[in-house]
Formats: structure tokens, C-alpha cells, sequence
């Protein structure tokens, strides 16, 4: 099974993807976290994107669709995988159409875990607490301004998966227990 999480900072994508990930095994593809260990590397990537990540903005798509064009054709994603992060902006959508197509392969699914704007910002407080400030981009400033590049450049692939008619809500207020329960439903598991 091949799917989408998509929605704004905080929206419980990764908590979804990781639960996807340990009780059905899909492999889950979370682009935040292959930028964050980039940089932890060192490595000349990671070098690249570190200030791009501080500040909030986007890693150019050429750099996230050759990240992702490598990763989906491991042998770890045969059986499938969930995109959490990518795509984000309507080019790298078009760009994951033509790597899939290339393969053969469709996107079972697309799922939009829906949220209030204002309550999500709390919830990236309270994870930046909780991360013990392990993230250079969770103040309140880049927090914000990273809800501004979702609205801008993210959202309009909301629209795009709308035309193929792969994309389903949830409800992403509801509690971790509640949105897998929607999750689970859509997916058939
Ligand atoms: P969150 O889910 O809180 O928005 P992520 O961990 O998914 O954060 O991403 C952190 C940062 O990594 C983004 O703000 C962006 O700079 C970069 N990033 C991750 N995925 C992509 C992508 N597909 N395209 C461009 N930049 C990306």
C-alpha cells in the first residue's frame, strides 16, 4: 500500500506514519527527519539544507524529488510505504505521478488530516518543549512561519489530489486513538 499523510506542521503526521509503520509495516518515508539526519551526519546534504530548515522555508524540489526517486525504489518500500512531508508543493506531487507511473506503481491513497490553525501552533510549542530543543525550527516566529509556507506552497496540492480523486479527510483534532480509528477505516485495515 502506497499513501499520503498530508497536513499542516503538527498536524500528527508522523505519529499516524510511525503506527502505520509498526503494526502493518509500511515503511515510512518522513522527510523531516532524513533532513535532520543529514545534518547530524555532517554530510555535505546536510551541510546544505541546515539553514533552510532553521529558517523555515523549503529545500528545493530538485533536492527532495532525488531524495524520494531513491528512496521509494528500496527493496524496504516493495511492500509499500507512507509519504509524510513529501510531496510539498505541487511540483514534487507531479514529479512522485511521473516516478509511480515509471514504476508501475498508483498511490492507494491520500489522506488530509484536517486542523485548527490556532491549536496546532500550541501543539508545536508543546512538542518543542518536549523535544527538549532538539529542533532548530519550533520557536514561535519559524512556527508560524512554516504554517505560512504550508498555506502557500503546501496547500495547493490539496486541489491537485482533489482532480484525481485520491484524496480523503480526517478529522486531525480528534485524539491520537480517534484519527487512527479514521485512518484505519479509509485504508480498510
Ligand atoms: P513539520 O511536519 O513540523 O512541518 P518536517 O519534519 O516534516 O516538519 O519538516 C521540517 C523541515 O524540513 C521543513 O520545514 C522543510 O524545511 C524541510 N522539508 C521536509 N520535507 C520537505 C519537502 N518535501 N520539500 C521541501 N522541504 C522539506
Amino acid at each position: 500500500m502506497r499513501l499520503i499523510l498530508l497536513g499542516p506542521p503538527g498536524a500528527g503526521k508522523g505519529t499516524q506514519a510511525k503506527r502505520l509503520e509498526d503494526l502493518h509495516g509500511l515503511k515510512q518515508l518522513a522527510t523531516g527527519d532524513m533532513l535532520r539526519a543529514e545534518i547530524a551526519s555532517g554530510s555535505k546534504l546536510g551541510k546544505r539544507v541546515e539553514g533552510v530548515l532553521a529558517s523555515g522555508e523549503l529545500v528545493s524540489d530538485d533536492t527532495m524529488i532525488e531524495m524520494i526517486a531513491h528512496r521509494i525504489s528500496s527493496p524496504d518500500c516493495e511492500k509499500g510505504f507512507i509519504l509524510d512531508g513529501f510531496p510539498r508543493t505541487v511540483a514534487q506531487a507531479e514529479a512522485l505521478d511521473e516516478m509511480l507511473t515509471e514504476h508501475k506503481r498508483s498511490l492507494d491513497s491520500v489522506i488530509l488530516m484536517e486542523v485548527n490553525e490556532d491549536e496546532l501552533l500550541d501543539r508545536v510549542a508543546k512538542r518543542a518543549i518536549e523535544d527538549g530543543g532538539a529542533r532548530t525550527d519550533s520557536d514561535e516566529a519559524t512556527a508560524k512561519h512554516r504554517m505560512d509556507v504550508y498555506k502557500k506552497q503546501t496547500a495547493p496540492i490539496i486541489p491537485y489530489y482533489k482532480n484525481q480523486e485520491t484524496l480523503q479527510t480526517v478529522d486531525g483534532m480528534r485524539s491520537i486513538e480517534d484519527v487512527a480509528i479514521q485512518i484505519d477505516a479509509i485504508l480498510g485495515l
